[in-house]
């Protein structure tokens, strides 16, 4: 594999980026080493959070994450846990409670957030984050960065990758790889390492839960069995304090926190630092001074606090039951694949949730083996995710085959729905992908001649309890007795777990296909429409990012000629060269002030460089008067 090195300009950047529902990451392979590239304030993470200000700016990342208890109805979190889902699924309903920010339902049933009267899908929200990776990785790179892979869940299904591929495209990425996390999380656990073993990577983030158990040899990383939950993750331990709480305050003052969007985002701020220091801590205080003011009825008037103390063996006992639910899922998915526990040779931790002790304590008891300590639970994802954006780019310049092979699966079942409203399974879970296959179906009714494809992908028998991916009329078929017409149904799945569909009428080859296009995704034009108003908020930060600049460096020259006039103001007045340039110095201090108010960044750079002149100027008179004395 040929690394990348910045310092080569010819070579080509990519990148491996880990959106993640908490913290987003994102790697390079240099040299022929994975390592992540760090953010300007040197984080390695950076929130997945995005923010709207009362005057229209957007934020992300930590200076969102910074405003966001006196922000809280206009700052989003967690907008994985929506992406590429319904409005209707019970998890969005389920979400609508809790969160600060607006949800409301999109033309196409899709879910939007809404910020400051503005409605964004949720692929918009997430092509921020990604953006603001890309835009990490050009500054450390010198110079533009398109192609990318991206990880996502091994749980997500083929709307959610969709909608994720869809926001890699807004943020003006070329997604060459869709990658699930625990893959990629062993594909930089196992890269160069000549191991021979089989590993289970269990991924534990802030959003979601994904167990995969891999064969990795001889630089070939094939996936036998992956199960998830998507919506399950280090949020639900934090709900549980927020919760205990929440219910402690009800308790003590009658009064509902839960109300005010500026508490519940300091609780949730407070439960998650709590969280994070009962794992290396018995116990931790949570403060919360002035949380609230009393209600008139109980004639209080001074402002409430919050005082509580949490201990470890508390938290262990309030989210007992998620544990257990990470491990129903793990016993499941081995029973499932038909692997035995003892056959597992590695335990690889991957996602921040797994810091907790009690996580830890519970796979080890589970797999019989203490889980590898050597991954960084929160980089892993990203430095696998670069391994093989380096493997595909670098085998495609040099025309070979990459030197590792990644053989994944699909986690959900595919298939159609069949008379009686069944469904017919037609790529079972768990089956290696990129794949194909083919079934013939006959006609139900006498002359029929349409017939109408439902493509579906879940777990149950009955169709319209699974996921409806799409559907499509294949028409023209011959009038005959039913039975008779036979239709070849064709399925294939990419290597990004994307689904496309064709239909073929045997007797006549009258063939249609679509490549699935959920019924929640972006349109064409709405994706246009993104775009553009993409590159209007790109032209409004680069704007302010200008106008920081120009200003900072007006306001040093100010300071400068302000030092500087009167040391050579006696010297040059009186004679008509020195007042007129004083004069002329003082004009420009006006403008250059006015320009400042109302920011117009025009204006001041026109200034900046009479102002540059006039110190020059000043600078030479003041040396003058010095090298006279
Ligand atoms: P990730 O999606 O991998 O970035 O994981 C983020 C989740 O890990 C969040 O829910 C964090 O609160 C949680 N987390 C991070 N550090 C710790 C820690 N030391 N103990 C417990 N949970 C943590």
């Amino acid at each position: 594999m040929r690394g990348v090195n910045h310092k080569e300009p010819m070579a080509e950047r990519v990148i491996g980026i880990d959106l993640g529902t908490t913290n987003s990451c994102v790697a390079t392979v240099e040299g022929g080493v994975p390592k992540v590239i760090a953010n300007k304030g040197g984080y390695k993470t950076t929130p997945s959070m995005v923010a709207i200000t009362d005057s229209g700016r957007r934020l992300v990342g930590h200076i969102a994450k910074r405003q966001a208890i006196t922000n809280a109805s206009n700052t989003v979190y967690a907008a994985k846990r929506l992406i590429g889902r319904k409005w209707s699924h019970p998890t969005v309903q389920q979400a609508r409670q809790v969160l600060p920010y607006k949800l409301v339902e999109g033309d196409t049933g899709d879910v939007r957030i809404e910020l400051r009267g503005t409605a964004s899908s949720i692929s918009e929200i997430s092509a921020v984050v990604l953006s603001e990776m890309k835009k990490i990785a050009e500054e450390y790179f010198g110079g533009p960065v398109e192609k990318a892979v991206i990880t996502i869940p091994a749980y997500f299904n083929d709307g959610q990758r969709q909608a994720t591929k869809d926001a890699g495209k807004i943020a003006g990425l070329d997604v060459i790889r869709i990658i699930n996390e625990p893959t990629a999380a062993a594909l930089a656990y196992g890269y160069k390492k000549n191991i021979k073993k089989r590993v289970a990577v269990f991924d534990l983030g802030g959003g979601t839960f994904d167990i995969s158990v891999l064969d990795i040899q001889d630089g070939v990383f094939e996936v036998l069995a992956t199960a998830g939950d998507t919506y399950f993750g280090g949020e639900d331990f934090d709900q549980r304090i927020v919760e205990w709480l929440v219910f402690g305050f009800a308790k003590e003052h009658r009064l509902d926190l839960r109300t005010d969007a500026m508490a519940l985002q300091r609780l949730r701020d407070a439960a998650e630092q709590a969280k994070m220091q009962l794992s290396v801590t018995p116990s931790a205080e949570i403060n919360l001074p002035f949380i609230m003011s009393p209600s008139p009825a109980s004639g209080k008037t001074d402002a409430l606090h919050l005082q509580r103390t949490l201990t470890r063996e508390k938290l262990e006992d309030m989210t007992a039951d998620l544990v257990e639910r990470s491990i129903e899922i793990c016993d499941r998915m081995l029973k499932e694949a038909r692997i035995q526990k003892e056959e597992i040779e590695e335990v690889v931790l991957v996602g921040g949730q797994t810091r907790m002790p009690k996580v830890q304590q519970v796979v080890k008891e589970y797999f019989g083996i203490d889980p590898v300590k050597s991954v960084h639970p929160d980089e892993v994802v990203a430095l696998g995710a670069a391994v093989q954006a380096a493997a595909l780019v670098g085998a495609q310049e040099e025309g070979k085959q990459p030197d590792l092979l990644l053989l994944d699966v699909t986690p959900h079942q595919l298939g159609i729905m069949i008379a009686g409203g069944y469904f017919n399974t037609l790529i079972p879970a768990n089956s290696t992908v990129p794949t194909s296959s083919m079934h013939t179906f006959t006609t139900v009714r006498d002359a029929q001649t349409a017939v109408k494809i439902v493509v579906l992908q879940g777990d149950s028998e009955v169709a319209n309890q699974n996921e409806l991916l799409g559907e499509f009329l294949l028409t023209g078929l011959p009038s005959r007795p039913r039975g008779e017409i036979e239709v070849d149904v064709k399925f294939d799945i990419s290597p990004d777990g994307i689904v496309s569909v064709s239909a073929r009428d045997k007797s006549t080859g009258v063939q249609q296909s679509i490549q699935v296009t959920a019924t929640n995704r972006l349109s064409e034009d709405e994706m246009k429409r993104i775009l553009s108003t993409n590159e209007e908020f790109a032209v409004a930060e680069k704007n302010t990012e200008m106008f920081t600049k120009v200003k900072n460096d007006v306001e040093r020259h100010m300071r400068d000629v302000d030092k500087l006039m009167p040391l050579v103001k006696d010297f040059i007045t009186g004679s008509d060269f020195g007042d007129d340039a004083l004069k002329k110095v003082e004009a420009v201090k006006e403008r250059a002030k006015k320009a400042i108010q109302r920011q117009d960044v025009e204006a001041l750079k026109d200034v900046q460089e009479l102002l540059d002149r006039a110190v020059s100027m000043l600078k030479g008179v003041a040396e003058r008067i010095a090298s006279k004395k």
